[in-house]
């Protein structure tokens, strides 16, 4: 066993446990969808033949089986732009069909914003069509993208108020740094978004009270910056050269600061799909007249 994986150790925020806890929920929810006729469907198109991509949506589908969700399977190696428009009209039109998850990234001959333009919004559990981005900016979300999402569930779950604290977010990308950071704001904290031009980022991260890392530079951010007390969430995820994972924050280091952080692996990775399929339940309950939102 290693360090990063006792049980014990308090400052360690368990992605594993808190992702079976939410699976577990969303396995309720799918059987109350089930009483009403409505059985939550989730649409895998896989383009391509990226050995990753092909391990996620593997991952996804068994997951998404485990919680009774069902999963339709497209696979389409050399398709077309055209021809995966016309996959996604389809799933679209399809009224069983809750959720559409596009695997990313497509080859280079796709043009991969048509695509995710293409998904209707009410199917995007992936959370990245600009009108469900559009929707967390105005703080009135209705699919939140998983990664983000996940973040936000394993701050919440340390039992601190949130409200008032500083939080830094390292990374300004749509699919991650964005989103947290307006999920950061609803939470009422006061946030700062860190990018490649930051000027003195040790300064920033030594202010944080929260912080959120989302770059892809192993070991990145230095234990001693790490504000004494502060809670980290490390959303990298970065191979290294003898193949182990390992995340943006120097964790052994941070983890004598910190209140609490996440390992990597082990933290965030895990809550991805666990949200994933919270969003294609929500849809489904969408269906089943479960909720009007
Ligand atoms: P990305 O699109 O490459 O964005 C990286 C961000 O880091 C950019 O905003 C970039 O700033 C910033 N950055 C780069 N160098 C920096 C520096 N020296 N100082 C401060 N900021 C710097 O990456 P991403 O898609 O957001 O992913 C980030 C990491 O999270 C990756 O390791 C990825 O594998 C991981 N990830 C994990 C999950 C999960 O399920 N756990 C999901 C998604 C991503 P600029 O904008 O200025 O270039």
């Amino acid at each position: 066993m290693t360090e990063q994986a006792k049980p014990t150790d308090p400052t360690r925020i368990d992605g594993k446990k808190n992702s079976r806890r939410l699976l577990k929920q969303v396995k309720s929810r799918v059987a109350a969808c089930v009483d009403k006729g409505v059985t939550p469907c989730l649409a895998v198109v896989l383009i391509g033949d990226n050995p990753a991509s092909q391990v996620y949506v593997r991952s996804k589908e068994r997951r998404a089986k485990k919680a009774g969700i069902a999963t339709r399977d497209h696979r389409a190696p050399g398709a077309t732009t055209e021809e995966l428009l016309a996959v996604i009209k389809q799933l679209n039109e399809d009224p069983e069909v809750d959720g559409i998850l596009v695997q990313l990234p497509l080859p280079s001959n796709i043009d991969s914003d048509a695509i995710l333009l293409a998904i209707h919004p009410d199917k995007d559990v992936d959370g990245f069509h600009p009108y469900n981005l559009g929707r967390l900016m105005i703080g009135k979300h209705r699919f939140v993208a998983c990664t983000p999402q996940g973040c936000m569930h394993l701050l919440e779950e340390q039992g601190q108020e949130l409200s008032g604290k500083r939080a830094l977010v390292v990374g300004r990308s749509t699919i991650v740094g964005k989103p947290v950071a307006h999920l950061l704001l609803q939470a009422n904290t006061t946030v700062t978004i860190a990018h490649s031009r930051t000027k003195n980022l040790a300064e920033e991260v030594a202010r944080a009270d929260i912080l959120v890392a989302a770059v892809g530079r192993p070991n990145f951010i230095k234990g001693e910056w790490i504000r004494p007390g502060a809670l980290v969430i490390d959303v990298g995820i970065n191979r290294l050269e003898d193949g182990t994972l390992t995340g943006d924050v120097e964790y052994e280091a941070a983890r004598e600061r910190a209140a609490a952080i996440t390992p990597v692996p082990g933290g965030v990775g895990p809550m991805t799909i666990a949200c994933l399929l919270n969003n294609v339940v929500i849809a489904a309950e969408r269906r089943a007249g479960l909720r009007d939102d």
